[in-house]
């Protein structure tokens, strides 16, 4: 196998490196000390051969790196041969003119050594190639109020010498060495603001070393201009340490991004202290003037702040657009799901408030998988069109008749409507949908079952009415199609209801009926295991495993909530420190419910669990839905804030279902988004989840937030996942929640490589990495 990083290496080429290391390392302590000490030194001889040596080492280690290392290895040759150009122009120089009090300029080593950078730009453009395909616009405009102001400052700094006090004629060449370098630390900044301000270590060497250079060739052009000699002393040093970090730049290993990530405010400073500078420099030209350069560089560098501003405010207006367009079912034309569940809190808010009852109906097409599996999609399609035309004639304006995905209709009637209303509109439908549809040159006959609920009768909640209806509608199938109201005493649910609580109550106590099942969260470009998420099970000692819908409401209800929330707790973290002991570098993330946030304890109870199983905070993500945070703001956000303050993560979870999640999320120390799976199953082949989808990663890139998918079920949703740089996905394509024992089987079976060696079709490209770590794909 081939090694991949240093630490891979050979124990023999580990040893030449660090020898080659040390010897950079000593040199630039030396010149410095020398420089320190006034040149009392004395080292003529060192000052004289120190570039050829450094970049002689530097030349070398550099070729090293494109022999014995795969990754990315055709980047490093240009940066190799640049390299040793330069060297070579050293060479030429301290052989020939090195000490000549007034030396050609330019020689024959100007060619050589401004030969370096082209070659070094081809290797930032190849390293670069597969890293960023989509950086959204305001990380474009994060890189250029960067680079703006990095010039203006920088120009300050040149200006003087090249354009003022230059005594000699011919510094032109001179002037270029700082010019390329300052083009080159723009252009780092530019990739490092571009990547999030996340910069990989790779890239701090080789900006760090060319603000060296830069700094160095400044000096020198100083020391020229004003009729000097080339300039030694802390020129010397500034070269060298350049050499030094250029070296070790190809070295590091490619960054994880989890690690990596700077979260909430801290980040967005940056942008906002580039802005700062920017703004010193024009408030320094009232009072000096500069110069036109770095004062119309400095204005644009504020203008484009105030852009980025906007765009970001912008994105969040894209994002309400993009869920808009959601709210019509593109087929029938049809409210969608979506809206047909924003109506009904409508409805029932103002059935509360009113005291008045209202219906809803759930029905579907008896058989219309067979019909679309014989006849094809269009045909399928050209009748749920039909349907809708027919229906919406058929119920009139007040009834909202929604699509609410595949063969699936809801009917609410407005508040005041009763049974009879209910059965009425139950049978408009049945009649509707009785006449025969005329479709593809065929007589179609097709039958439905719709079911009835009523509020209050049956449920006050929408999910319990929806859940009702749907059980409603089964009754109807189950007797051959047509209209059924909802029969509590045949349905299971209520009946074990009270049972079930007190049986709850008793699991809870006896300990071992609460288990915990765990799913892995996954990074999609390097295929890295990230973390797990805790998803609870009841095992129940006659019904057998339940899931948590059918047993959550019941603990709510029962106020058992808190309960089963820290046994949750507990088990999971006790779990993780048993993986961490193992050696498994996981996070483990927890769902709270809606009252867990209302209780001003939970910070204190999380922390005591923290300690108990000696986990550090930093390894817990604590998931919490819109629904918990609107709830009761106010309590939300302080107990949040007190997480927060622990050092634990907070993930915002079913992101995209509420509707007040971005006014709320500025006020939140949500430091993680999770997309719902009902946007992220279907976006390979739903252009309006798609759009959600991106448009939520775009905003949460500009707001700095970790972007989690959940309900990735197939290959091609992960592929466009990674390519969108999301950076975690869940969901069965990965592994469905699994016991510990066999997670920590499915675990250990993937532990060395973080990453199983088979590569990808695709080339999943990364946006925060700082260079395209062979894009690799779990074994599943
Ligand atoms: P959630 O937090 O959104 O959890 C993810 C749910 O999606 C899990 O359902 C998981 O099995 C399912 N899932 C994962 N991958 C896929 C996929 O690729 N496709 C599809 N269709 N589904 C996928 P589960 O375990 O039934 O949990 C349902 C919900 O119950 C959770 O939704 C969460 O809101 C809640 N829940 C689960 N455990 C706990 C808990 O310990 N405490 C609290 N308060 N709520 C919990
Ligand atoms: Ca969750
Ligand atoms: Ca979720």
């Amino acid at each position: 196998m081939d090694p991949s990083s240093f630490a891979e290496l050979p124990r023999p080429t580990r040893l030449a490196l660090h020898a080659a290391a040390a010897c950079l390392g000593v040199l630039v302590a030396v010149l410095a000390l020398d420089v320190a000490a006034g040149d009392r030194l004395d080292l003529p001889t060192l000052h004289r051969w120190a570039a050829v040596l450094a970049g002689a080492l530097a030349t070398g280690t550099t070729i090293a790196r494109t022999l014995v290392i795969e990754r990315d290895r055709r980047a490093w040759i240009p940066l190799a041969i640049g390299l040793g150009l330069y060297t070579a122009g050293s060479l030429l120089w301290a052989v020939f003119w090195s000490g000549d009090p007034d030396p050609p300029i330019p020689s024959a080593a100007d060619v050589l050594w401004l030969a370096f950078y082209p070659a070094a730009y081809a290797t930032i453009a190849m390293v670069l190639r597969r890293s960023f395909v989509r950086a959204p616009a305001s990380m474009w405009l994060d890189g250029l109020v960067a680079v703006l102001t990095f010039a203006a400052a920088g120009i300050a700094l040149i200006y003087g010498p090249v354009f003022h006090e230059a005594t000699r004629s011919d510094i032109g060449v001179q002037a270029a060495y700082p010019i390329g370098d300052l083009a080159f630390v723009v252009l780092v900044i530019a990739i490092v603001a571009m990547s999030g301000w996340r910069p990989g270590a790779r890239w701090v060497l080789i900006g760090t070393a060319m603000l060296c250079w830069f700094i160095g060739d400044a000096i020198n052009l100083d020391s020229v201009a004003g009729g000097g000699a080339i300039a030694h002393g802390a020129a010397d040093v500034l070269w060298c340490a350049g050499f030094g970090l250029l070296a070790l730049a190809p070295w590091a290993a490619p960054s994880a991004p989890e690690g990596l990530r700077v979260e909430g405010a801290r980040v967005l400073l940056v942008p906002a202290g580039f802005s700062a500078v920017a703004l010193g420099l024009l408030a320094a030209d009232r009072i000096t003037t500069l110069n036109g350069i770095t004062a119309g560089l400095a204005l644009c560098a504020v203008a484009v702040a105030l852009a980025r501003t906007g765009l970001t405010l912008r994105e969040v207006q894209l994002l309400a657009d993009a869920r808009h367009e959601s709210l019509v079912d593109e087929l029938t034309g049809l409210p969608s799901r979506r809206q047909f569940h924003r109506r009904m809190d409508t409805v029932l808010r103002e059935a509360e408030v009113e005291d008045l009852p209202f219906a809803l109906l759930i029905f579907d097409l008896d058989r219309f998988k067979e019909l679309n599996d014989t006849l094809g999609h269009g045909a399928g399609d050209t009748l749920l069109q039909l349907i809708g035309r027919r229906l919406r004639a058929a119920l009139g304006r007040d009834t909202l008749l929604a699509r609410l995905g595949g063969d699936e209709f809801a009917v609410l009637l407005p508040p005041g409507s009763g049974r009879a209303d209910a059965l009425r509109a139950g049978n408009k439908v049945v009649d509707a949908i009785a006449q025969p549809f005329a479709i593809e040159g065929l007589t179609l006959d097709v039958g439905v079952s719709v079911g009835i609920a009523l509020y209050p009768d049956h449920a006050q909640q929408d999910g319990e009415l929806l859940r009702r209806a749907d059980v409603a509608m089964y009754l109807a199938k189950g007797a051959g199609g047509g209209v059924a109201l909802y029969d509590p005493t045949r349905d299971l649910h209520t009946r074990d209801r009270l049972v079930l609580g007190q049986q709850l109550r008793a699991g809870l106590d006896r300990g071992d009926e609460i288990v915990v099942h765990y799913q892995p969260k996954v990074d999609p470009q390097l295929g890295r295991v990230l973390g797990v998420e805790a998803l609870v099970r009841w095992q129940h000692p006659t019904h057998g495993l339940m899931m948590p819908p059918d047993f959550l409401p019941l603990a709510e209800k029962s106020g058992l909530m808190n309960r089963l929330t820290s046994t949750v707790l507990d088990q999971a973290l006790e779990q993780l420190a048993r993986w961490r002991a193992d050696g498994l570098d996981l996070t483990v993330a927890v769902n709270l419910a809606v009252g867990d946030l209302a209780d001003a304890t939970l910070g204190d109870a999380v922390a005591r669990a923290l300690a108990l199983h000696d986990v550090p905070p930093t390894c817990l993500t604590l998931e919490v839905t819109e629904d918990g945070v609107i709830a009761d703001p106010d309590a939300a956000a302080a107990a949040l804030a007190a997480i927060a303050r622990l050092g634990i993560r907070v993930a915002l979870d079913d992101f995209g279902t509420g509707w007040s999640s971005l006014a709320h999320l500025r006020r939140l120390p949500v430091t993680e988004l999770k997309i719902d799976r009902s946007f992220v199953a279907d976006m390979v082949r739903d252009e309006d989840d798609a759009s959600i989808v991106r448009t939520t990663l775009d905003l949460a890139r500009s707001l700095r937030l970790r972007v989690v998918a959940e309900g990735v079920e197939d290959e091609d949703t992960w592929t466009s996942l990674a390519e969108l740089g999301a950076d975690a996905i869940q969901g069965f394509v990965l592994s469905h929640p699994l016991p510990a024992a066999q997670m920590d089987a499915w675990l250990a079976a993937r532990r060395d490589g973080p990453i199983a060696r088979c590569a990808v079709p695709t080339t999943p490209t990364s946006t925060h990495d700082d260079e395209h770590a062979t894009p690799l794909r779990f074994r599943l």
